[in-house]
Order: structure tokens, then C-alpha cells, then sequence
């Protein structure tokens, strides 16, 4: 597409086409407030990389933005820590789904990976022991960032989170078991539920990714991340992003990006713009099956992609 390139007729086209399409998979059901989700809620937005913000559909209605926050978190504790996380989470795509125990006994406690709930949770905890409040870290950034103040953790999703946490509990403990967690269990499973129970719009979130389009500089320009730390970061994205389908998430879209079991998927196009999604409905993967569509349909009207 020639340039300039105007991105509100690409969304309204998008949105006319994602709403004549049927099918649009399952609320995540896990918790009773994200089973209550309309799955035909649609939202989209662009931001370019002064902060010009693009929308259509529900793309300032907040929701749950689940692992899509894990994107923020990693970005946070590499600013603190640098490369000694990576003594402590892998960066290979699992293959397993998201919430998956099995390869951990055989890798000595690390994750394969930030991005699924082992690795997210290694994260975490690292950012909380850097910063005393790994989740209020998140939400203070996630709000300069935005230019939001009024971004908030749902605090009875978050009690939801922990009454049906036994999974993530199990996950926490048994990497503690071979001293690959610092903090005690139970303070990391509050801090890693308050931060998946952050609500957020497009708008919001396709700002807070902005710093990763710059190449780590942030909305203030001040910088956050190296310039080879963004790039990390994006290729993490877009290796381990959508889980067991980052295969073919990157083939369909071709783009860095983030899925939240809450419909949400962030997206990055390095040195030009990032893309927020939101659709309740998922796929078998945790994945939201409009938010694919869309961001499909982004990448091959506008031609934008890493490929
Ligand atoms: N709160 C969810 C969990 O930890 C987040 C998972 C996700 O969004 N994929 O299971």
C-alpha cells in the first residue's frame, strides 16, 4: 500500500468483514466474569508511533488483559535485570499449550519460555523481588504509557484468578522446588493474578506497546529497553507469543504478537505502528479467533508484516 498510509478505512473495511463472518469460538470459561463476555464484542486499534491512535468497534471498552500483560512484565524486569533473566527462562517455543506442566521436570525447574504461564510466572517473580510490587510496577507503566490514569486491576477478577489458581499454585510450587522462585508462593500467585486481571481497551494497550515499535524508547521518549532488547522482546513475540500456535500465528499474520486468554492480542510492526485486538470468542488455543481474523486481514490489506 502506498504511503501515507491512512489506517481508519483499513479498520472499518476489517470490522465490516469480521462482523459478516460467523463463528467466533468460546469465552474463556475458567472464571465465571470472563465466561460472561459477549463473543461477539470487536474492537481494533492502531497506534502509530507518536502516539496517533486509530479505532473501530469496541476499541475503548475495557477488558481482561490477561497474558497480554506478560509482554509489559518481561519488558520491566530486562529493563531491571538485563540479560541474568535469561539464566532463569528459556526462549524456545514449547509447542505445549499455555498452561502446560510437562517439560518443566525435564528442564530443571526453567520454563521454555516468558510468555507461557511457567515462564510468566519466573518473570514475575523477578520483577517483584527488583521491585517490591511486581503488579503495581505493571499498572504504573501501563498508565504513563497509555496516557491513561484510570487503567485499574479488577480486584474480584483477581480473586476469581486465585480461587480457580490451582494449576498456576502447582506451576509456582514446582519450580520452587529446584530454587528457580524467590518469592514465597502465595506473594507470587497475588502479584501474577492481580497482573493478569488488569483491564485495559485497544486504545490503552496499543499505546503501552508503542515502546516496542520504537525499539524500546518510550511514550515520554525517554528509553526503556535497548535497542537489541526490543528486538528480543518482538522475536519472543512472535516465536512464543500465541503458544502453541505461534506457528501459525506468524504464518496467518506474520507479526509479533501477544494473546490474553481474556479475547485480547497486541501486535507489534517494528518502526511503524502496533495493533490492538479484542474478541472475547477463542480458539481451541487460548487464542481469539476474530482477533486472528483481523490481524490476518490487517497484515494482508496493508501489506505491513515482518516478511
Ligand atoms: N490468568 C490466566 C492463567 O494464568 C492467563 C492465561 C492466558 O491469558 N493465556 O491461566
Amino acid at each position: 500500500m502506498s504511503s501515507p498510509l491512512t489506517f481508519q478505512p483499513v479498520l472499518d473495511r476489517i470490522a465490516a468483514e469480521i462482523e459478516q463472518t460467523p463463528g467466533r469460538g468460546r469465552p474463556a470459561d475458567y472464571i465465571p466474569a470472563l465466561a460472561a463476555c459477549d463473543p461477539r464484542s470487536f474492537g481494533m486499534a492502531v497506534a502509530e508511533l507518536d502516539g496517533t491512535v486509530y479505532g473501530v468497534g469496541d476499541w475503548r471498552q475495557p477488558f481482561s488483559t490477561q497474558s497480554i500483560t506478560k509482554v509489559f512484565t518481561l519488558a520491566l524486569d530486562l529493563a531491571h535485570e538485563a540479560d541474568e533473566l535469561w539464566e532463569h527462562v528459556g526462549r524456545e517455543p514449547s509447542g505445549n499449550p499455555f498452561n502446560s506442566l510437562v517439560q518443566l521436570e525435564y528442564e530443571n525447574g526453567i520454563p521454555r519460555n516468558p510468555f507461557i504461564n511457567a515462564g510468566a510466572l519466573v518473570v514475575t517473580d523477578r520483577l517483584h523481588t527488583q521491585t517490591g510490587d511486581a503488579a503495581g510496577t505493571l499498572l504504573d507503566f501501563l498508565r504513563a504509557e497509555s496516557g491513561n490514569e484510570h487503567l485499574a486491576i479488577n480486584e474480584d477478577v483477581a480473586a476469581s484468578e486465585s480461587a480457580h489458581g490451582d494449576r498456576n499454585a502447582a506451576l509456582g510450587h514446582f519450580m520452587a522446588s529446584y530454587g528457580n522462585i524467590g518469592n514465597p508462593v502465595p506473594a507470587l500467585l497475588d502479584a501474577y493474578f492481580r497482573q493478569c486481571s488488569v483491564e485495559a481497551s485497544c486504545a490503552d494497550l496499543a499505546l503501552a506497546t508503542g515502546f516496542l515499535a520504537r525499539h524500546g524508547i518510550r511514550a515520554d521518549g525517554s528509553r526503556l529497553l535497548t535497542m537489541s532488547q526490543a528486538k528480543e522482546v518482538n522475536a519472543v513475540m512472535l516465536t512464543c507469543g500465541t503458544y502453541d500456535a505461534a506457528g501459525e500465528f506468524a504464518y496467518r499474520v506474520g507479526l509479533p504478537g501477544k494473546s490474553g486468554v481474556g479475547g485480547g492480542i497486541i501486535a507489534v510492526v517494528p518502526g511503524r505502528c502496533t495493533v490492538c485486538v479484542w474478541s472475547p470468542g477463542l480458539d481451541g488455543h487460548g487464542n481469539s479467533v476474530a482477533g486472528v481474523a483481523a490481524l490476518d486481514r490487517f497484515t494482508t490489506i496493508t501489506g505491513l508484516s515482518v516478511f
